[in-house]
């Protein structure tokens, strides 16, 4: 998978080149391109900003950078020439919210584009445009507000970036966790079998595999209704 991120503060992205996603890079499964939006500025303070029409506080994203970055970075000739146009995300908190399902479902194409906004965001013909070179999603990471988008898109990537093939070198490790089926996952333990008077459960000591699938699948339901009861849909509670 390709994905392009424009940023004025690229090098929030160096934490990518570590762990997982950095392996990823070497081995070539993921091919992550971090840019500068200010190398498309053309004036000696290399300007992305300037006052809002219509007042107000704060400062807006100037559309001729983005138009001349995204020019360059989603209107590719590999694009144009294959047909595959990128999806381009640009990370917003009046955006669609990011869940596990977005997820998956960014993991299964071949080219993304990030953008990231600063200040009071980016001027909205920006979004317009960008619509003509591939699928715009305005995409949130939650119901807060965060400086810029720099944060959001780590976020996302990294959790696109680990359901890539390959990536996460026991694909069965994913199956497993929380929100793939709609539910939190199970309590997890390890050695030793008594930790400061705190005993693991006696049922993952057993070795009865049926009785361990069965107390874990409870434990999801237990901490989901307990934790997020707004993920159960009405009467899905086979455990309450
Ligand atoms: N004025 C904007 C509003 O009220 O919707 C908020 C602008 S925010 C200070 C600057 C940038 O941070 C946004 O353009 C976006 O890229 C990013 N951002 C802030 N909160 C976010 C969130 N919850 N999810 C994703 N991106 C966010």
């Amino acid at each position: 998978m390709r994905i392009d991120v424009l940023s004025i503060f690229p090098s929030y992205f160096d934490g990518l080149t570590l762990s997982l996603l950095g392996k990823a890079q070497s081995t070539g499964l993921l091919d992550l391109r971090v840019r500068d939006l200010r190398d498309w500025t053309s004036d000696r303070h290399r300007t992305v900003d300037d006052t809002p029409y219509g007042g107000g506080a704060g400062m807006v994203m100037k559309p001729e950078p983005w138009g001349l970055a995204l020019d360059e970075v989603a209107g590719s000739s590999d694009d144009a020439e294959g047909g595959r146009r990128p999806t381009i995300i640009f990370p917003s908190p009046a955006g669609e919210v990011f869940t596990q399902k977005t997820a998956r479902d960014l993991a299964t194409r071949e080219h993304l584009v990030f953008g990231c906004g600063r200040y009071e965001g980016i001027d909205e013909r920006v979004f317009e445009f960008a619509a003509d070179l591939g699928e715009v999603r305005l995409i949130s990471l939650g119901d807060y507000v965060l400086n810029g988008g720099e944060v959001a898109t780590m976020a996302m990537i990294e959790a696109i970036g680990r359901l890539i093939p390959g990536v996460v070198g026991n694909p069965e490790s994913l199956v497993e966790e929380s929100h793939e089926d709609g539910l939190l996952e199970y309590p997890s333990y390890t050695k030793p079998a008594s930790w400061r008077e705190r005993a693991v459960p006696d049922v993952l000591l057993s070795g009865n595999h049926a009785a361990i699938a069965a107390w874990r699948r409870e434990q999801q339901f237990v901490r989901t209704r307990t934790r997020r009861p707004d993920l159960l849909p009405d009467g899905e509670d086979e455990h309450s």
